[in-house]
């Protein structure tokens, strides 16, 4: 009689494995010259000196699949269906926003506000494999104190409210929790904190008590301040830190998540966005704010994660920020680990993503130059994607 085969091994037989033969691998930690790695299904089963017949990417060094920790992949700037449709067309139309975070070598994203849940029908139609994109980890509704006439699902005043909200994303299916904890948004560079530090506690704890992580959207730095002390997993935006801030974030760990590339975006698109002339001085005093505060920020040994807070058609630049966190200070292997080993670690995956090693996901990216004497190169030369285990781009040809 035939014994029952363990799952685990039916789905190693399902997926054969693949050998695939480098001039260079950065695994996230060191180098190995002219080396291999083999996969089988969706996961890397050895990295190392090249024993037998392999495909041939000798021209390329491998790096890991990258993580892009700040995105709005459902953001589309151009929606021409009936107005009453629209929200049902956005998850179509977002699928070229994928495709060109793909491209990038971007594997995994932290998708971080999305109306309509329309998030977590992306990231389920990719994990399915129905839809061509990278991993994605997504908050649902971003929380807004109220601003509007008209409340939203997103609206919370008060500690109760907070609750209330933060609970709902994680029953509709939220992977992280996002809050908005400061004005500031497109051309609006203001900073005006919203939320409150009870209310920011209240946020924290509830997503924590969940299970689930935080980020606090902040563009100034009192709201920083107190989203630190809250306890916030990491901070996006911020500018203007004071030392205090900076000396907690590094003592509590706290990410933080400059997007600073994100108004560069707004800058040299200003007139298809229909900003006024004078929101590009407005966004570029924002820029050199939000690059002085990065370089203090690193200087007070603050870890990064490489966010580009991508949306309508700055997909495909996700990692023009590293530029920047090389501008900050970063030697390129630094601004790389922002985007592997600590986006790995704010996501909880830093055992199976941002580092190419037996038993992480296959996720590689193969860039043509050396990754590590210049930043360029991953930001403009990736040739080759793998995403768990299947080649995802490939314009080796
Ligand atoms: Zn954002």
């Amino acid at each position: 009689m035939l014994k029952a085969i363990p799952a685990l091994l039916l789905a190693s037989l399902a997926a054969p494995a693949a050998t695939y033969h480098f001039g260079a691998i950065w695994d996230g930690a060191k180098v190995w010259k002219d080396a291999c790695i083999t996969t089988e299904g969706e996961r890397i089963a050895g990295v190392g000196p090249c024993t037998g017949p392999a495909i041939d990417l000798t021209r390329y060094t491998a790096i890991p699949g990258l993580i892009d920790v700040h995105t709005h992949l459902t953001y589309v700037l151009e929606n021409r269906v009936a107005q009453s449709a629209r929200p049902a067309a956005t998850v179509f139309l977002a699928q070229e926003n994928a495709r060109k975070t793909l491209e990038t070598g971007v594997t995994t994203v932290r998708d971080l506000g999305a109306a309509d849940y329309a998030d977590i029908a992306m990231r389920d139609l990719i994990a399915q494999g129905q839809m061509a994109g990278p991993r994605m980890f997504v908050a649902g509704y971003g929380l807004l104190i109220t601003r509007g006439r008209t409340p939203s699902p997103n609206t919370a005043d008060g500690v109760t409210e907070v609750l209330r909200v933060v609970r709902q994303q994680v029953a509709a299916g939220a992977d992280v929790i996002k809050m908005y904890g400061s004005t500031g948004s497109g051309r609006d560079v203001t900073g005006f904190q919203t939320f409150t530090f009870e209310e920011m506690k209240a946020a924290v704890d509830a997503a924590h008590a969940l299970g689930k992580r935080i980020a606090i959207h902040t563009y100034g730095p009192d709201g920083a301040r107190d989203a630190v002390r809250a306890g916030a997993d990491s901070i996006e935006h911020a500018t203007g830190m004071d030392d205090a801030t900076i000396a907690e974030m590094a003592r509590r760990k706290t990410f933080y998540v400059p997007t600073i590339d994100h108004n560069r975006y707004y800058v040299d698109n200003y007139r298809k966005l229909s900003y006024p002339p004078s929101a590009v001085d407005d966004l570029q005093g924002y820029i050199s704010r939000n690059l002085e505060t990065a370089r203090q920020a690193f200087r007070g040994g603050v870890r990064f994660a490489m966010g580009s807070d991508a949306v309508y058609t700055m997909f495909g630049e996700n990692t023009r920020e590293l530029g920047w966190f090389v501008k900050a200070g970063m030697t390129p292997e630094q601004a790389l680990r922002s985007a592997t080993a600590n986006g790995a670690e704010l996501l909880g995956m830093e055992k199976s993503l941002g580092a190419i090693r037996p038993g992480f996901m296959a996720d590689i990216a193969a860039v043509e130059g050396d990754p590590l004497a210049d930043i360029e190169v991953v930001i403009q030369k990736v040739r080759w994607v793998m995403k768990g285990g299947a080649v995802v781009v490939d314009r080796t040809k």
